[in-house]
């Protein structure tokens, strides 16, 4: 494997809820990457969802990180801590016609969606309020409204775990929000422009993301930002084939650790999943960077069962 030492890459958690076993795969895949080839790793706190984001745990996402045995070279960068970035990036959308303020609410677009639309996917967005131009927003004072950005480009991308990717329009969602009615960035924008500004090269997250890359894409290109490469990796689902959550039993970090989990074990579990041991053994998170390779994680999600769960102690 080749040294790469301007590689720059991220751990990004969302301080909503405790990190589990499925994010733990994604950061350890992550930081495997760059460290395997010399590069850098960059933490961020992903923290403007502020509705959602719980009291302490940023610091509880950190001491998991630490605990995993992952470590970075910069950071925390607070993504609270940088509106005006955020702010500045959306006057030069604004100052280019590339967005416009979108009155509608969720159930408007809902209503006004002539595909249907699987729940909890986003509809696609009709377009409603297209015909705006920035300087529309001065009239619309006294309404809530956000800031859409017109989607134009092709969706077409080489993920370095996937290989080409081609999204349609309706896959993407159409034109879409960069940022809300309350007054803060949305995360398809604040992403972007950190990413940039931290130098991240490649970007590793879990293959939820996947619909938002050309999203992404679309925005590097609109704020003349060089963008960085993706990989999407498979997420860990439970045996219903759903994304891991409270009814797959407890996998938040903490509770292993408090269960008396080694690091090690919990490592060496997600190693054997990737495809980089035969068996499930304990190994330290530093002792895989020869092993990995991200060519060999199976392709399909990873069914986390009560059974593997007990084959390394657990009981959740
Ligand atoms: N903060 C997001 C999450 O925890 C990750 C976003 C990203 O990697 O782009 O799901
Ligand atoms: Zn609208």
């Amino acid at each position: 494997m080749s040294f790469d030492a301007s590689l720059v890459t991220r751990l990004a958690p969302s301080p909503t809820g405790a990190q589990h076993l499925g994010n733990a795969r994604t950061y350890l895949i992550t930081w495997l990457l760059a460290r395997q080839r010399g590069g850098r790793v960059v933490l961020r706190i992903e923290d403007i969802d502020s509705p959602r984001v719980k009291p302490g745990a940023a610091e509880q996402a950190q001491d998991d990180l630490r605990w995993l045995g992952l470590d970075w070279d910069d950071g925390p960068i607070v993504q609270s801590q940088r509106l005006a970035l955020y702010e500045s990036a959306l006057a030069q959308l604004q100052a280019r016609e590339l967005v416009y303020p979108c009155t509608c609410t969720r159930s408007d677009v809902e209503q006004a969606a002539s595909a249907p639309h699987a729940e909890g996917v986003e509809p696609v967005y009709p377009g409603t309020c297209a015909f705006r131009r920035a300087a529309d927003a001065e009239a619309l004072r006294d309404r809530p409204f956000a800031w859409r950005f017109r989607l134009s480009e092709p969706a077409t991308f080489t993920d370095r775990f996937r290989g080409a990717v081609t999204l349609s329009r309706e896959e993407i969602g159409g034109d879409f929000v960069v940022w809300k009615s309350q007054r803060s960035p949305a995360y398809q924008l604040s992403v972007v422009v950190d990413d940039a500004a931290n130098g991240v090269t490649c970007v590793v997250r879990g293959d939820d993301l996947v619909a938002s890359t050309p999203r992404q894409l679309a925005l590097y290109s609109a704020l003349r930002l060089p963008p960085p490469e993706f990989a999407h990796v498979p997420l860990v689902v439970g045996p219903d084939g759903r994304r891991l959550a409270k009814r797959h039993g407890d996998t938040r970090l903490s509770a292993l650790r408090s269960a008396g989990i080694a690091p090690e074990t919990v490592i060496g579990l997600l190693s054997w999943s990737c495809g980089w041991q035969d068996r499930i053994e304990p190994i330290a998170a530093r002792d895989l960077i020869r092993h990995f390779a991200l060519a060999r994680i199976p392709p399909k999600p990873f069914v986390l069962t009560p059974e593997l769960l007990e084959t390394i102690g657990y009981r959740g």
